[in-house]
């Protein structure tokens, strides 16, 4: 059960007609919930949005980052992924206690509770890093499912006319408690027992019978969090999706939790907040103390290094 290593591809199906990624993502998501102490919906919630800007971000060329961010009105408040081309995905929700348990066997969570309606926003950015300085592309659809997967599928459709489907699961799971006594879930036994999903999209140039065959293959096909759960390769769960159509695997990496966060950082921030705040630092505290959102490391700066700032700043 999730012993595989996380895996992402793309791939090309139908001779050409249909773009594919796919993604086991378990690890990553158990660490991504580990980092923010999430919860068991919430950490559904949030490794479907991680798994999806995954991606929604994989192997495109031009692209430097995707933001996938869920403007809830739920209690979650927001989730937000941002992810890269290569495989790298970061990520958190503002409320990590957010839950909805619907107590039964195969551990569902009811997400769309804890998400309610809002906004979903997609931004793309893209060319910066060769110098193209192109504007940041900037999608939003309301969020009408709160299942994640379907909202994703929803923008694609609406916000960037390409007709998609899109499946995102992720299993938890508890390891039994000694004590009787013990509450249903503790953070400490609370496991990301399965996650992964994948998305599939008609090209331009596909008939347009194409996407009626998939819908069929796609609903005789196990849910997602089933395929990742029963072991189920991202090449296998394209081909349970696609049923007879021919799939070619363009590329496959090994995508991770990544934060681009550093000590170094931190310290060019603080800097950058000019002389009156860092003295205010240095005389309140004699340090400072930040944490980073994307993933919840927390930066202890020690009054030696808030001098030095003032010294470079002079
Ligand atoms: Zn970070």
């Amino acid at each position: 059960m999730g012993s595989h290593p996380d895996k992402l591809i793309h791939a090309i199906a139908a001779d050409n007609q249909l773009r594919c990624v796919a993604a086991v993502t378990t690890r990553l998501i158990g660490e991504a919930c580990r980092r923010h102490q999430t919860f068991p919906t919430a950490s559904v919630a949030l490794g479907r949005t991680l798994t999806g800007g995954l991606l929604l971000g994989a192997g495109i060329k031009d692209l430097e980052k995707i933001t996938v961010h869920f403007h809830c009105d739920g209690p979650i408040g927001n989730i937000i992924a941002q992810a890269d081309p290569f495989g790298r995905v970061r990520g958190y929700v503002t409320n990590p206690e957010a839950d909805a348990t619907v107590a039964n066997a195969v551990g569902k969570f009811d997400v769309q509770a804890i998400v309610g309606s809002g906004t979903l926003f997609v931004t793309r950015d893209a060319g910066f890093e060769i110098g193209l300085y192109k504007d940041a592309y900037r999608g939003s659809v309301p969020i009408t499912s709160g299942e994640i997967g379907e909202d994703i599928a929803y923008y694609l459709a609406k916000s960037e006319q390409i007709p998609s489907a899109v499946s995102l699961g992720v299993l938890m799971s508890v390891d039994p408690s000694d004590d009787d006594d013990a509450p249903e879930f503790t953070l400490d036994r609370l496991r990301v027992a399965a996650a992964g999903g994948y998305i599939i999209q008609l090209l331009p140039s596909a008939d347009e019978t194409l996407i009626r065959q998939v819908e069929q293959t796609i609903a005789q096909a196990p849910a997602s969090t089933d395929m990742v759960r029963m072991g189920y390769s991202p090449e296998a769960m394209l081909q349970a999706a696609l049923g007879e159509l021919d799939l070619r695997v363009l590329e496959a990496r090994e995508p991770s939790f990544y934060c681009q966060c550093s000590r170094e950082r931190v310290l060019q921030i603080i800097s950058s907040l000019g002389r009156q705040e860092v003295e205010d630092m240095l005389a309140k505290d004699n340090g400072a103390e930040l944490i980073c959102h994307f993933c919840n490391e927390t930066y202890q700066i020690t009054g030696d290094e808030l001098a030095d700032i003032l010294t470079a700043v002079d």
